[in-house]
């Protein structure tokens, strides 16, 4: 199965797309769930920190799993592999990483709508852990959840900047690029590396590929 160029996905941009509009949208939406969610909890304290932490343990477990899964596998919901696979993952390889210009931010941000997706998957998980654990650490589950996924979309944003750009510079996110890099090559991409920020479960699950790999384990 080929995937397309980047010429062919640059042809089915509508011309009615807007990258700000997309930025701006992605911000709101994440800026309202974290101030819902602060507003209910009435702010934070040291007491918080264990549910934060272990919250923090289950959206790393929860990206690792969607990642690895149905945004590598064609399986429900099919839209969040296609968009993956034969958008983002065709539009970055291992050698061609970076955007050529502001509006090419389309690949790489998620669409506007999986944060609401993400929180009507997060709710009913948080229903659960409100049983076991009462309300509030049921709404501090939904702001890590929230808070994670917005720290996604600006790291995974800097993962494909220009190698000149001078936060790509930065120590931090060039190994944070490398170790996505690896999972952009298209022989490699559902064998490793599924966490971005903190490859937690890559490590637990020994699929984080760690170093350069050969040229015979790529595609060009
Ligand atoms: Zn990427
Ligand atoms: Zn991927």
């Amino acid at each position: 199965m080929g995937l397309p160029t980047r010429d062919a996905l640059r042809a089915t941009t509508p011309p009615t797309y807007r990258w700000t509009r997309h930025v701006a949208l992605i911000v709101a939406f994440a800026a309202a769930g974290l101030a819902v969610c602060l507003y209910a909890l009435g702010g934070l304290g040291g007491a918080d920190t264990l549910v934060i932490g272990v919250a923090f343990l289950l959206t790393n477990l929860g990206e690792y799993v969607a990642h690895r899964w149905p945004l590598h596998r064609p399986m429900f919901p099919r839209a969040v592999y296609e968009r993956h696979v034969r958008e983002h993952h065709a539009f970055f390889t291992y050698d061609r990483m970076a955007v050529d210009a502001w509006p090419e931010i389309r690949w790489v941000l998620f669409p506007p709508w999986a944060l609401p997706l993400l929180v009507a998957t997060v709710v009913p998980l948080a229903l659960l852990v409100g049983a076991v654990a009462g309300t509030r650490a049921a709404w501090l589950f939904v702001l890590v959840a929230i808070a994670y996924y917005a720290l996604y979309e600006v790291l995974h944003a800097l993962a494909h900047l220009p190698d000149d750009a001078p936060l790509a510079r930065v120590g931090a996110v060039r190994a944070l690029t490398h170790h996505h890099r690896v999972h952009h090559d298209p022989a490699l991409m559902r064998s490793w590396n599924f966490n971005f920020a903190i490859p937690l479960f890559d490590v637990l699950l020994h699929t984080r590929y760690a170093g350069v790999p050969p040229e015979a384990d790529r595609v060009r």
